[in-house]
This record gives structure tokens, C-alpha cells and sequence, in this order.
């Protein structure tokens, strides 16, 4: 079983820019993969169909042997999805943000509080857990969006351009993060316009433009043609 097995995807916005045109992708299970491409490219379009939070146009998507439609729910817990944007609360606490994410998974709140301490310090964040979001670096936060999308303890994290605008000294400190916990046995996803991110950490890549996949190897293999 796939990790992660996309077939024939397209979509179409209303307005009618047609951001998908037939992407199939496989990821294998404990994967570092990467998707690599420009601005516009359709990189989180992707992942917002593949969490189940924009609608495909066509095609089908299995997430561990889940259709992303027919079994949403069991597809959606497989995966810990870091957005690009900050969309936490910002008047709450550390604590509260990554206590609640638990609660929306149905972990019960015990659990949730163990789990909190264990992925606050993981990241470094467990001194600031009384400290309200938006009093964070931008650092804390993308540190903070990692965290939450731990909580449910997803089999893949998925991460939509993690270190933008984050400095070179956290970026190296999120990269060892992310390889361990790979090491540990998730499937990695991220998505990224910067090649040097994916040949630090990836395996296999795939590189999407204009809304295809032009390439799709081992990150060895590409950079064995560059
Ligand atoms: P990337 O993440 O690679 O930068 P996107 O998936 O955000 O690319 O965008 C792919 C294409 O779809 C772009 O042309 C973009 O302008 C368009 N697009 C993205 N979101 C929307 C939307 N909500 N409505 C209409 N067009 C969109
Ligand atoms: P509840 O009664 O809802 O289970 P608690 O009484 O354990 O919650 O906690 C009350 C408040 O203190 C909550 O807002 C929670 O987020 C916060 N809190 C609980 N434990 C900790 C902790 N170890 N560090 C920081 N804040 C905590």
C-alpha cells in the first residue's frame, strides 16, 4: 500500500484557470518526498485536494488505502498537514492551540496534555507554552504549526513551504527535526521552490509546472543530470 496514490487529478477554479492537468504521484510509505516547483506551479493546490480542503475537478486520491472522498475521515486522520499560512488563533496560548488540535482528532485530553509536552519541547517550544501565538518569532510559529499537526500522531506530515521566510539557523534546526521524526518511521511530504531544501532532505522528488509533473525520480538521479 501507497503512502499516497494520485491518479489522473485535474482541477479547474471557478473563473476557469486550470491549476491541475493530470497529475498521478506515488509516494511510498516512510518517504521523504518533495514537490518542487515555481510560484503557481499548482504545489498547494495539490495539497489542499489532498486534505480534503478544495474539491478536485477529476481524478481520484488514496491516502493509506483511503479514497480522500469515500473514507474523508479515515484519509484526513492519516495526515498532519502544515499550511503555508499562520492559521492558528493568535490571542491563544501554545498550550491551548496544540491541546485543542488534539481534541478535534478525538484524543482524549489526558492524553492530549502528554502529548503537548512531549512535541512543545520536541520543538523547542515548551518554555513559551503560556505565551499567546502572536507574541512568537516567525521561527516559533512555523515551530508551532509542526507541533499541532503532530498532535493526532498523523502516519504522514505534510508541509507546504516550511521555511519560508525563516532564517537560515531555524531552518537548519527544522531540517534535523524533520529527518529525525522521518527516521522515526513518518512519511514526509513538503512542498518547496528551493532546490537546495529538497536535495537536504528528500529521497524521491517530483517537479510540477504550470499544473504537470515534468519529473518525477530519485532526488540522487536528478541531481546526477544537473
Ligand atoms: P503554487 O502552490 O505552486 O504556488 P497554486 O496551487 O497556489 O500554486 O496555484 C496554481 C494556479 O491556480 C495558479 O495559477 C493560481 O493563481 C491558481 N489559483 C490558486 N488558488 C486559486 C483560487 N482559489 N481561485 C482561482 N485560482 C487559484
Ligand atoms: P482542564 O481542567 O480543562 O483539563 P487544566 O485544569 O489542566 O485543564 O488546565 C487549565 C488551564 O491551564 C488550561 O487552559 C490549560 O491550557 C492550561 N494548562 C494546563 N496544564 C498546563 C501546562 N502543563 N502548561 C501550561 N498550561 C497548562
Amino acid at each position: 500500500m501507497k503512502a499516497l496514490d494520485i491518479k489522473g487529478l485535474q482541477k479547474t477554479y471557478a473563473g476557469g484557470v486550470q491549476a491541475l492537468k493530470g497529475i498521478e504521484l506515488e509516494v511510498e510509505q516512510g518517504d521523504f518526498f518533495a514537490l518542487l516547483g515555481p510560484n503557481g506551479a499548482g504545489k498547494s493546490t495539490t495539497i489542499g485536494i489532498i486534505c480534503s480542503l478544495v474539491n478536485k475537478s477529476s481524478g481520484a486520491i488514496s491516502v493509506f488505502g483511503h479514497d480522500s472522498v469515500k473514507q474523508e475521515v479515515e484519509a484526513k486522520t492519516c495526515i498532519g498537514l502544515v499550511p503555508q499560512e499562520f492559521n492558528f488563533n493568535q490571542f491563544e496560548t501554545l498550550y491551548q492551540i496544540v491541546v485543542n488540535q488534539a481534541g478535534y482528532y478525538g484524543v482524549p485530553r489526558s492524553l492530549a496534555k502528554v502529548r503537548a509536552e512531549k512535541y512543545l519541547k520536541q520543538l523547542e517550544l515548551w518554555d513559551k507554552r503560556n505565551a499567546r501565538a502572536r507574541e512568537l518569532s516567525g521561527g516559533m510559529k512555523r515551530r508551532l504549526m509542526i507541533a499541532r499537526a503532530l498532535m493526532h500522531e498523523p502516519k504522514m506530515l505534510i508541509l507546504d513551504e516550511p521555511t519560508a521566510g525563516v532564517d537560515i539557523e531555524v531552518r537548519r534546526s527544522m531540517w534535523a527535526f524533520l529527518k529525525k521524526i522521518n527516521e522515526q518511521g513518518i512519511t514526509i511530504i513538503l512542498t518547496t521552490h528551493y532546490l537546495e531544501e529538497a536535495e537536504m532532505l528528500c529521497r524521491n522528488i517530483a517537479i510540477i509546472d504550470k499544473g504537470i509533473i515534468v519529473e518525477n525520480t530519485s532526488m540522487k538521479a536528478l541531481l546526477a543530470t544537473l
